[in-house]
């Protein structure tokens, strides 16, 4: 989804987002049942646990310097390519329950997209992706977390 602002290269080079420590690992991603299906066709050892009708990797307690790759990470990049999880096809940007409404936040940890000035990170949600985003989170209300502080807010939901 963010093939036009974001270059794939350059994300398959990073792979920061599929990889988790013990402060962020709450930050995995949601995962249909079909997906989760696949990746445990191909790496039968992944363990899931049901959140709110989807379904997030079951990781035990990581220690300090502990890091939690994500199991559909293989060498050539996500083993789910274009079918890999919304919350993956809109990173960096997130969405999250700020006092009880929907806003579109953004993690600062992806340096190729905090780097951008503000009113084009805005621009790129306005011109359509923050509806595709909400539209989704009305089926898949599993895909919105609670507001993290730290997590600049770009865009707040209009009130329903
Ligand atoms: S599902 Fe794919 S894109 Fe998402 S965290 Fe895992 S490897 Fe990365």
């Amino acid at each position: 989804m963010l093939k036009k602002i974001l270059d794939p290269k350059s994300c398959a080079e990073c792979r920061l987002c599929c990889i988790f420590n013990r402060y962020d690992v709450w930050e995995t991603p949601v995962f249909t049942e079909e997906l989760c299906r696949r990746i445990r066709s191909a790496r039968p050892d992944t363990e899931f646990v049901t959140k709110d009708g989807g379904y997030i990797f079951r990781v035990k307690e990581l220690d300090e310097n502990e890091l939690f790759t994500c199991p559909a990470l293989t060498e050539t990049g996500c083993m789910l390519g274009d079918d890999k999880p919304f919350d993956c096809r809109i990173w960096p940007y997130r969405i999250m329950d700020v006092g009880g409404r929907r806003a579109i936040v953004i993690a600062s940890i992806c340096d190729e997209m905090f780097s951008r000035p503000l009113s084009e990170l805005v621009g790129f949600l306005k011109a359509g992706l923050a509806d595709e985003i909400f539209a989704y989170a009305d089926l898949h209300p599993e895909i919105v977390k609670p507001y993290y502080e730290g997590y600049p807010v770009l865009l707040f939901e209009k009130n329903r």
